[in-house]
């Protein structure tokens, strides 16, 4: 049985984030994946640029304003001073593989299902399909196997014009008339492309095929047929409030979506899992180090986005005005780093402050009786 320091298990964003920054360490680490190294899911991971993390070359376009629409009201969220960012999954994987490939002290087995991990004195036994390893320190990513209620579900498609497009306009949310909570996003992503796409938070399970002709047509609606599908892309994303903490003293780590790297209120977790990682780098090197979804600020963003989700869950169309609102009455930095996980207290009392007042205090008091999304 082979010894390792480090096993991560899942070469996943999270995985492969943690891994990056071991290479050339004095860690010998294992990565193991259950999926085959051809058989990635391609995803464009967009966030504002408040953290520095080691994958900013691999920005693949940037915005410097985006827009939300409800009700033929617009509001403008400036962010020259934080772009909007997105890199494409492919690039990433793609830069982290060959820098593992070159390096000694980092090995990655593909195709390898993970059948039980047992504890033994200070270390740990991992058994998978073609035998077993041992290490002192595991970071896992698998998702959770709890059922969460609600998700966030989108269609997106990558289309080029037959025609020059003028004057885009990279919009964040163009909320829809349905009763659900659903809108368009639309992002210009260099090259010619613009990604389009139908975008649902739900408890309900949603038909690819219709989101896909509600994508077409938006763009037919608005810029004619005269395009074509480069790719498609389609994801669904856990929202919830309940996630694993991790014990200080434990070697047993959760990392990524089920240890609370995703807002519950966006989805967003690219940059998340970059905080937590470097976090976990400092634990690793023994020094201070947060526990990310442990901080007093975490844990006051959950309540909130517990409220929120509630809300979003039994009044749709009331959330639309609700979050179109945080766009329209708040300063764009504050609302920034509100959704980038960075509010001072002051922020996050004016973000309360601007929405409607008794819908959100009379979900908050329930949120004290009833189970959190
Ligand atoms: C299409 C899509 C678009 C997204 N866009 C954005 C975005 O714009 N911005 C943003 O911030 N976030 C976005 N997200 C959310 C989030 O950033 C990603 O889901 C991110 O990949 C999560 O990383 P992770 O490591 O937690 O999980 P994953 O990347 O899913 O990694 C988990 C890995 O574990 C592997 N695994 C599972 N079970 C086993 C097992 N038993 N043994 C071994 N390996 C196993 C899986 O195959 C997988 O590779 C998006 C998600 C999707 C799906």
């Amino acid at each position: 049985m082979k010894d390792y320091d480090i096993v991560i298990v899942g070469a996943g964003c999270s995985g492969l984030s943690l891994a990056f920054r071991l290479i050339n360490s004095a860690y010998s680490v294992c990565l193991i994946e259950n999926k085959s190294v051809t058989n990635r899911i391609r995803k464009t991971w967009s966030y504002w640029d408040t953290y520095k993390h080691p994958f900013k070359h691999l920005d693949k376009y940037t915005n410097n304003k985006l827009s939300i629409h409800n009700n033929n009201s617009t509001s403008i969220l400036d962010c020259s001073e934080h772009n909007y960012c997105s890199i494409d999954s492919d690039d990433f994987d793609k830069h982290v593989l060959t820098k593992i490939d070159e390096c000694t002290n980092v090995e990655i087995m593909f195709d390898t299902e993970i059948k039980e991990i047992i504890t033994t004195d200070n270390t740990y036994d991992i058994k998978f399909n073609k035998g077993s390893i041992n290490a002192k320190y595991i970071f896992d990513s698998r998702p959770d196997r709890r059922v969460i209620e609600m998700r966030q579900i989108f269609k997106g498609l990558f289309v080029r014009f037959g025609k020059q497009i003028n004057n885009f306009n990279a919009q964040l949310m163009d909320f829809t008339k349905k009763s659900e909570f659903h809108f368009f996003y639309c992002l210009p992503m260099g090259d010619d492309m613009y990604l389009f796409e139908s975008t649902y938070y739900t408890s309900m399970k949603k038909d690819k095929n219709k989101m896909t002709d509600e994508v077409h047509e938006y763009i037919k609606q608005r810029y004619g047929n005269e395009y074509s599908v480069v790719r498609e892309e389609y994801g669904e994303i856990p929202l919830t409030t309940n996630v694993k903490i991790n014990n200080k003293n434990s070697k047993y780590i959760n990392i990524g979506i089920p240890s609370g790297a995703t807002r519950a209120s966006t989805g967003y977790t690219f940059l998340n899992i970059q905080k937590q990682t470097d976090e976990y780098i400092k634990k690793l090197n023994g020094d201070t180090y947060t526990e990310y979804s442990d901080t007093f600020r975490s844990r006051v963003l959950r309540k909130m986005d517990n409220v929120l989700l509630q809300i979003i869950k039994d009044h749709p169309m009331v959330s639309k005005n609700i979050l179109y609102r945080m766009f329209k009455c708040n300063d764009s930095k504050r609302v920034i780093r509100f959704l980038s996980d960075k509010p001072t207290l002051l922020d996050i009392l004016l973000i309360v402050w601007n929405m409607p007042k008794l819908i959100f205090i009379k979900y908050a008091i329930k949120s004290f009786t009833t189970r959190s999304i």
